[in-house]
């Protein structure tokens, strides 16, 4: 005898799949919208402008293609490009149906909107968001 197959069953309290053809949640929707936008911003002129405002030559020990240092807006401190993190100085917030007009506006800022953090002084700041958000 056959043992009857049931159709996989969705698991309880599973979010409902609405969006691309029912294939996503709302949450994986917005989730890769806010990538794209994030990932569109990275080339956004003012962005590149803020950082070139905080850059000087290198002209310490180190060999190879380093040419540029940039100076962290928190530490004062000079780093390396692989060492360092645009930050936009406002939160750009949450990116869902209600947000996504803020969102954009603040992701799409002007250079005097962004800052040069080193990545410890950008990993302070984004644990004391976090920090923040709970309460
Ligand atoms: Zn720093």
């Amino acid at each position: 005898m056959a043992k009857k197959t049931s159709p996989k069953k969705p698991r309880a309290n599973a979010a409902p799949k609405t969006k691309r053809d029912g294939t996503w949640t709302e949450a994986r929707f917005w989730q890769e919208i806010r990538m794209t936008l994030r990932k569109l911003s990275l080339r956004w002129p003012p962005r590149a402008e803020a950082k070139k405002k905080r850059r000087r030559l290198y002209t310490g020990p180190k060999k190879g293609n380093l040419k540029w240092e940039y100076q962290c807006d928190a530490c004062r401190d000079w780093f390396p490009d692989s060492q360092i993190e645009m930050d936009h100085i406002t939160k750009c917030g949450s990116c869902n149906y209600d947000a996504i007009a803020e969102f954009i506006v603040r992701l799409f800022c002007d250079s005097d909107g962004y800052q040069v953090l080193c990545l410890t002084c950008h990993s302070i700041k984004t644990f004391a968001e976090a920090d923040y958000d709970q309460r």
